[in-house]
């Protein structure tokens, strides 16, 4: 077993006490920790690999609890659009994409993740097998976890509007069957695959929404995440359209309706939650599911603002995660957990309950890797754990001068200043660039692809926008 030391460090352990230690050392036994701890610790330099850090910060890796790599090819396609509206972009474009695109994509946003000091993200995504097995290529090349989670659902995309509105731009074979056996059997086959990748790239279940799939669809998701003890994702109540689809399909609330079907435990992670209501936050505490706030997509779509204070102060585990990148604009956890910090404070005038810098590191560390089902290996720096973590330059701007570690690494865009990222005790990242796979070739060919994809996509973009009107007449409706 390979042993490394690194020391003369200050740690961010996100431990249960959150301590912090100055000048320290981490002990790693090849992909795990094996001390963490202050001063010296006797080592034999001929056994041991031994790293003086020169005062450097060590943090864990950050994980990212929602995105969609295959989005990252298509950035800047859509703007000033919501969700419901941006959706037939996203779909057309999904739609659009190639096998090899999606590897591409996935590389690229791999680059992206790394270097930002991501070390492990849920991918949800809306793409077939042979795409998905693809990502997960691209996940090993790269070296980054990944909880490859397919994205799927059976319900025609206006009957998940609020009003039954015909939509023009969608082609017919995007009428799906009711069957839940295509899906069961596209989940089994992935999980298969991927156990040939170890346990760095693992299988999630993730149906797309409530009102994006049937009853029984989400049932038969649930029971085979229940069967494989997989973690079990969806976006939920996302818009207030949602909301109101809710009502439309069910007669009530979403979450009441997913509690109602028995499918709400702590093995669930529900993205974004914008439009809950007190009762479902209640529910979601008293069933210990995941939430997982995403501030920027919320921002960009016009969503709205996730009840961050509210959720919180229920005991719900609240994640973060960025959404996909045509949704965001960017890949950076730090950005996710400064706007998480931030906006609850415009939620309510008693200062006493805005979110704190440390808290929302802890989300996004201990909190997502909970929502990864990786809770016991992941999201803190302590004995046993695997060995993800980032190292920040001392002579960051944004460290300089040191009055508060952790509220100028999550308010700083300390992405900027990452030097080092190991991943299970393997380093993936030196001086701020990418060991794992050649940057320069996979954006030569994200370029070349992307363009050529944007060019097929121009007739895509023309049909979408007959479709403008009727559904901006439906969301104008919807908020009056
Ligand atoms: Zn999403």
């Amino acid at each position: 077993v390979q042993r490394q030391l690194l020391e003369n460090a200050t740690i961010v352990t996100v431990n249960d006490s959150k301590e912090i230690i100055e000048n320290g050392y981490l002990l790693l036994e090849g992909s795990t920790i094996a001390g963490v701890g202050e001063g010296d610790v006797p080592v034999d330099p001929k056994t041991t690999k031994v790293t003086d850090l020169r005062g450097s910060v060590i943090m864990p890796g950050l994980v990212n609890a929602h995105n969609h790599s295959y989005a990252n090819l298509v950035k800047g396609t859509t703007e000033n659009l919501p969700l419901e509206l941006w959706m037939l972009y996203t779909l057309a474009e999904g739609r659009k994409l190639t096998i090899e695109d999606v590897y591409i994509s996935s590389l690229l946003g791999s680059i992206e993740m790394l270097k930002g000091g991501t070390t492990a993200f849920l991918d949800h995504q809306p793409q077939p097998l042979e795409a998905l097995l693809g990502s997960a290529k691209a996940y090993e090349q790269a070296r980054i976890r990944a909880l490859v989670t397919p994205q799927f659902g059976n319900r025609p995309y206006n009957e998940t509007l609020p009003q039954a509105i015909e939509i023009s731009s969608l082609p017919p074979e995007h009428q799906v069957s009711n069957d839940v056996e295509p899906y069961l059997e596209m989940l089994t086959s992935l999980l298969d695959s991927l156990s040939a990748y170890g346990d760095r790239i693992r299988c999630g279940v993730g149906p797309s929404g409530p009102q994006r799939c049937s009853d029984p669809l989400l049932l038969a998701s649930y029971e085979f995440a229940e069967e494989h003890d997989l973690p079990w994702h969806i976006h939920v109540l996302e818009t207030k359209a949602q909301e109101a689809t809710a009502q439309k399909l069910y007669g009530k609330r979403m979450v009441e309706h997913l509690n109602e079907l028995g499918i709400l435990s702590s093995r669930c992670s529900l993205a974004h939650v914008v439009w809950i209501s007190e009762e479902e936050i209640q529910t979601l505490a008293d069933k210990d599911v995941s939430v997982v706030h995403n501030p920027a997509s919320n921002l960009f779509l016009g969503s709205g603002m996730m009840p961050l204070i509210e959720l919180r102060e229920a005991g719900v585990r609240v994640a973060v995660g960025t959404d996909g990148p045509n949704c965001s604009g960017f890949q950076s956890m730090f950005e996710s957990m400064k706007l998480a910090a931030i906006l609850s404070n415009v939620r309510t005038p008693d200062f006493s309950r805005w979110v704190r810098a440390i808290e929302v590191l802890e989300m996004s560390t201990k909190n997502s890797a909970y929502a990864l089902g990786m809770a016991d290996r992941l999201g803190s720096l302590e004995v046993g754990k695997e060995a993800d973590f980032v190292i920040v330059d001392p002579k960051a701007s944004a460290l300089v001068p040191l009055n508060n570690l952790v509220w100028q690494l999550v308010y700083g865009r300390t992405d900027l200043f990452i030097s080092d990222v190991y991943i299970g005790g393997e380093k993936v990242v030196e001086n701020g660039q990418l060991l794992t796979v050649d940057e320069n070739g996979v954006y030569e060919e994200a370029l070349a692809r992307g363009k050529w994809l944007l060019d097929r996509l121009q007739v895509d973009y023309e049909r979408i926008k007959t479709d403008h009107p009727k559904l901006k007449e439906m969301i104008m409706r919807l908020w009056q």
